[in-house]
């Protein structure tokens, strides 16, 4: 799908998932909406489902791509893996796109904060403001985006300012902790493995987390379509964990950074880089 502004362009969330839908569709998957597991039961061969509206089925295979908060993580491999906080916080709203900008632009105040302004489509742009804090942040919904406005007054750069104007209301503005976790190889438990943010959820500097998710995706299908079930399981895990760690361990290592970005810039601008030509390399 071609951004009409070019390369540096992101992808909204609600237009991803759009794609993903579509294409999953035509090859032939079922999508259940509004719909959740009541039940499992893996005996190691087989999975038997039962779901909340009282259906149930078995299936050679559950994937367990619920989120970095799993709940099928939970129940097959413990509590251990639960997520643990980054120290670090992110502000995010969409506004206009002004005509000037063309990609992935990054304002840093003299206190060390950032401002992070990336285009979405030819109208709109996405920006996020981290925030560090020792404590998990958490403040009242209908007050963000007067809490984001008084963060962001000391900007006087005019994408900024414009884009603040827009903001009418608290529900314009998302205010999310980082929470983070790396479950250590292998992904999976008898017939149950993990995809996504429930095997790996990493802080957000390399934009990475959903192209992960992916990944993981195209090596589960490719490994499955060439080998029987268990082998296929354990293959997943082998091709899939170094390159996870790696990029997860750098998200981690920017953020660290970011915490002190006057201090570290030169090292936070390397790591970045070399980060990025890493993820361009095939997986
Ligand atoms: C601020 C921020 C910015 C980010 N920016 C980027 C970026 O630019 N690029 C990028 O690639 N990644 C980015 N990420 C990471 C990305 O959002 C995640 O890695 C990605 O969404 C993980 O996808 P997932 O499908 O594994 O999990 P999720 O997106 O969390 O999806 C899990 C799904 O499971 C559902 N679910 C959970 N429990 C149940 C249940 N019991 N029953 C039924 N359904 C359930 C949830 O409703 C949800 O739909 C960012 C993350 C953050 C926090």
């Amino acid at each position: 799908m071609a951004c009409p502004i070019g390369d540096n362009c992101g992808i909204k969330r609600p237009e991803l998932s759009h794609v993903l839908e579509s294409h999953a569709t035509r090859r032939g998957a079922i999508l259940s909406k509004n719909i959740s597991i009541e039940s499992v039961r893996d005996d190691g061969r087989a999975v038997l489902v039962r779901f909340t509206d009282g259906s149930e089925a078995e299936y050679d295979l559950l994937v367990a791509a619920d989120g970095a908060f799993s709940r099928l993580r939970d129940q097959f491999f413990g509590q251990e893996f639960r997520p643990r906080f980054a120290k670090q916080s992110v502000w995010r709203f969409n506004a206009r796109r002004p005509a000037s900008l063309d990609g992935f632009h990054i304002f840093r105040a003299a206190n060390g904060t950032a401002v992070g302004v990336l285009p979405t489509s030819a109208e709109s742009c996405y920006l996020f403001h981290m925030e560090n804090s020792q404590e998990h942040l958490r403040y009242p919904d209908d007050e963000l985006d007067g809490l984001l406005i008084e963060r962001l007054r000391s900007y006087d750069a005019p994408l900024i300012r414009d884009a603040l104007e827009q903001i009418k209301s608290p529900a314009d503005v998302l205010f999310r902790p980082f929470d983070i976790t790396l479950v250590p190889a292998p992904w999976h438990r008898n017939r149950i493995v993990l995809l996504g943010d429930a095997a790996h959820a990493p802080t957000p500097q390399l934009t990475s987390g959903g192209g992960m998710a992916v990944e993981d995706a195209v090596v589960l299908a490719q490994v499955l379509s060439d080998h029987p079930v268990d082998e296929a399981l354990n293959m997943y895990s082998q091709r899939r964990f170094d390159r996870v760690k790696r990029i997860f361990d750098a998200s981690y290592q920017l953020s660290v950074y970011e915490q002190n970005p006057l201090e570290n810039r030169e090292k936070s601008a390397k790591l970045l880089m070399e980060s990025y030509q890493f993820i361009a390399q095939p997986c």
